[in-house]
């Protein structure tokens, strides 16, 4: 007789089912995470993000093929970086922490790095989790190569995996962001580093659950510090340089959005029995399981999702003006498409005290004198 199925296991084969049989499960990273508490209103992201689909493949299948992501050219540019950063035992990362956030404390020599190899992500976190506890017990300078840690989202875990983390000898935690974007003269492109910070919050909501964690089990109390470290080749040499960055306001933006996101299980439950994102499907019936979970497009879903293209040939197949951007979106308040926007400032549709509403009509008022027609025209 087969034994019944607890929730996390029904959960578990049901997003099984949705990804499709035999394909494997694409693991959430913070860049991912960063960028779903971006858009917290988009429940098809969240359901495929949840499922562990590769939106790339099947952003392919669909035909509307995602030009987002690094080349293979960055990404291997990155390792050798990361490489040559963490070189000796961690000795000049842990010389840039010490340098940039904890000037106060010893320099760090002969610092620990202990072995985090594990099986599977579960086991992984476990040991890092254990590491975390006897470094900070112990007091001294310790760095962590890729740990890996988990933070709840939507009701699923996800598994993250640093660049590294720091121990201080006060038991501080540092989260560490190795990027091979350089810092000229000491600053770097804004919205890279925006990016950065975004996912560092992401790492450091997670730490912030195993640290609660340690000090509930009568372990010791450590601090998750709210300035990570960015390390960043330095004025495109291959010498590293590093800035704090205080990404206190990120933490508590993405803490909000996460808790924002509707539950998987809740999304999963509204999806019509036979659902299948699996990139071997027919574009046609991928395209109905697609569009079978709502969206919330948005023109910053360009540099974000790799289903930006699809979502934005919908988006403007229907009208809608969230393809216009959440701030127009914003101002035109119930008018949910172009169309109806353009009857509203025709003066066919709308209640004339809704503001939007009024508004609408003045400008289609003074570009119809502009342009010395009447407002009919607009079209
Ligand atoms: S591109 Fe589509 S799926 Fe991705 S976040 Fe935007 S609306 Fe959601």
């Amino acid at each position: 007789m087969p034994l019944p199925r607890t929730r996390e296991t029904g959960l578990r084969h049901r997003l099984a089912e949705l990804r499709g049989p035999e394909v494997p499960a694409k693991a959430l990273d913070a860049r991912a995470l960063a960028a779903l508490a971006a858009n917290p209103g988009c429940k098809r992201r969240a359901i495929l993000d949840g499922a562990g689909v590769d939106k790339a493949a099947l952003a392919d299948a669909l035909g509307s093929p995602s030009a987002f992501g690094q080349s293979q050219f960055a990404l291997t540019r990155g390792n050798a970086f990361e490489s040559r950063v963490k070189a000796d035992g961690g000795a000049e990362l842990l010389r840039l922490v010490h340098e940039k956030l904890d000037r106060k404390a010893e320099p760090p020599s002969d610092a620990e790095v202990p072995d985090l190899t594990a099986i599977g992500p579960q086991g992984r976190t476990a040991r890092t989790a254990l590491a975390l506890r006897d470094a900070t017990a112990a007091g001294c300078w310790t760095l962590l190569d890729h740990p890996m840690l988990a933070l709840e989202v939507a009701g699923s875990p996800a598994f993250l995996e640093p660049d590294a983390v720091v121990v201080h000898p006060d038991g501080g935690w540092t989260v560490v962001e190795i990027k091979s974007f350089p810092m000229l003269d000491g600053s770097a492109d804004p919205a890279k580093v925006g990016a950065a910070a975004r996912q560092a919050a992401v790492y450091v909501l997670a730490l912030e659950e195993v640290a609660a964690r340690l000090a509930h089990d009568g372990g010791p109390s450590p601090r998750v510090r709210h300035h990570v470290l960015l390390v960043c080749p330095k004025d495109f040499s291959n010498l590293a340089t590093a800035s704090a960055v205080d990404i206190r306001k990120q933490r508590a933006v993405t803490a909000r959005q996460l808790a924002r996101l509707t539950r998987v299980q809740d999304i999963a439950d509204a999806l019509p029995e036979g659902t299948c994102f699996s990139p071997d499907r027919p574009a046609d019936e991928l395209t109905e399981a697609v569009e079978a979970v709502p969206a919330t497009y948005a023109p910053e879903c360009l540099s974000a999702c790799e289903l930006a293209f699809h979502c934005r040939d919908r988006s403007r197949t229907d009208g809608a003006v969230t393809s216009l951007g959440r701030s127009v979106r914003a101002e035109l308040g119930g008018l949910t498409t172009v169309e109806d926007v353009l009857a509203a400032a025709r003066g066919e549709l709308g209640d004339p005290d809704d503001p939007a509403v009024a508004a609408l009509r003045r400008a289609a008022e003074l570009r119809a004198e502009a342009l010395g027609q009447g407002v009919a025209a607009c079209r």
